[in-house]
């Protein structure tokens, strides 16, 4: 696929986000009153595995940044890299727990996406009004600046652009800072993404940074993963450094981060609420039931299956 083509399915994975992550807030893994204002689509049943896995994906991230805002006392700041559709500056303002200011980049063709949304739907633009002091707030079709949230149009693989207009949204680089890439690096060549981590690191005097991203792509879902996303001509250019924890660590450590580290998703999930656990665990048994009974697992199995484990 030639440069162009290449980036727009990558921007497509966006939308993939967006669609899971709202399907499984629609059957109650995880409350987000804001993620139905972004995606388009039709409401699409999805396989209780991924809704699992959406859920411990958002609330493992969600549970590092909230840490982080403990530490700081909300004195910073935080760079949402890759944002998409992502609705976090939205919760964290109902949980009166927004940063000194929230930025997100993405392509611009995404953001412009996004902020027509937040132009259309108030139940997006109130929050960022109300937050918002002065008079200075920007609205283009490409941009967004308030005093509490901004977004960014950037390519990531381009940093000094990427500072530049930052800055012009009033990045303070020495806020603590929080950088976010949630399946953002493994669109990148492991030298753009490299690039990414060192210009983070000398940059921000205080700062940490989340990546959450697929490891060890060996399995069966993993080769699942890579075709599906191959067939669709994205460039999975960064999976090569993903073969495991170790490889991950070792790619902070090396482009200018003190110390690294990083867990599983098997881990994260034992260390999320019990009760939920317990209830996608039942839930994980029935359906092994239902194939052992070689009835074909179709939707209709699954629908049934979700519905039962909300009870
Ligand atoms: N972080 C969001 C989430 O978890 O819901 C979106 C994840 S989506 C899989 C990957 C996002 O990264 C897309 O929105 C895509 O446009 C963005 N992205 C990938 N490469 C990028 C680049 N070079 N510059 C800017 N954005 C990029």
């Amino acid at each position: 696929a030639g440069l162009d083509e290449a980036d727009e399915a990558v921007r497509g994975t966006c939308e993939d986000a967006s669609v899971c992550k709202r399907f499984a807030v629609s059957v109650g893994y995880w409350k987000d009153p804001y993620i139905q204002y972004f995606v388009r689509q039709a409401k699409e049943r999805k396989a209780p595995e991924i809704n699992r896995g959406y859920y411990a994906r958002v609330h493992g991230v969600s549970y590092l940044i909230k840490a982080f805002l403990k530490k700081t006392d909300c004195n910073c700041q935080i760079v949402n890299l890759g944002a998409g559709m992502d609705t976090l500056f939205w919760r964290l303002k109902d949980e009166n727990l927004l940063p000194r200011k929230y930025f997100e980049v993405d392509f611009p063709m995404i953001v412009a996406r996004k902020i027509h949304n937040i132009k259309s739907k108030p139940p997006l633009s109130k929050p960022i009004m109300e937050s918002h002091s002065g008079d200075s707030l920007l609205i283009d079709s490409h941009s967004l600046d308030s005093s509490r949230y901004s977004i960014v149009g950037a390519d990531l693989r381009f940093s000094s652009d990427l500072e530049e207009k930052l800055k012009k949204h009033n990045l303070d680089i020495h806020l603590p800072t929080l950088l976010v890439a949630e399946c953002v690096l493994v669109y990148m060549t492991p030298q753009q993404s490299a690039n990414l981590l060192k210009w983070a690191a000398s940059t921000f005097p205080v700062a940490m940074f989340i990546n959450y991203e697929q490891v060890n792509m060996t399995d069966r879902f993993g080769q699942i993963m890579i075709e599906n996303l191959q067939r669709r001509q994205c460039n999975l250019a960064g999976v090569e450094i993903c073969r495991s924890l170790d490889s991950q660590r070792e790619r902070l450590l090396l482009n200018g981060w003190e110390t690294a580290r990083a867990i599983d998703m098997m881990k994260v999930y034992s260390f999320l609420p019990q009760a939920d656990v317990k209830r996608s665990c039942e839930h994980n048994i029935l359906i092994y039931l239902l194939e052992g009974t070689h009835e074909p697992r179709s939707h209709s199995n699954c629908l049934l299956l979700e519905t039962r484990s909300q009870k």
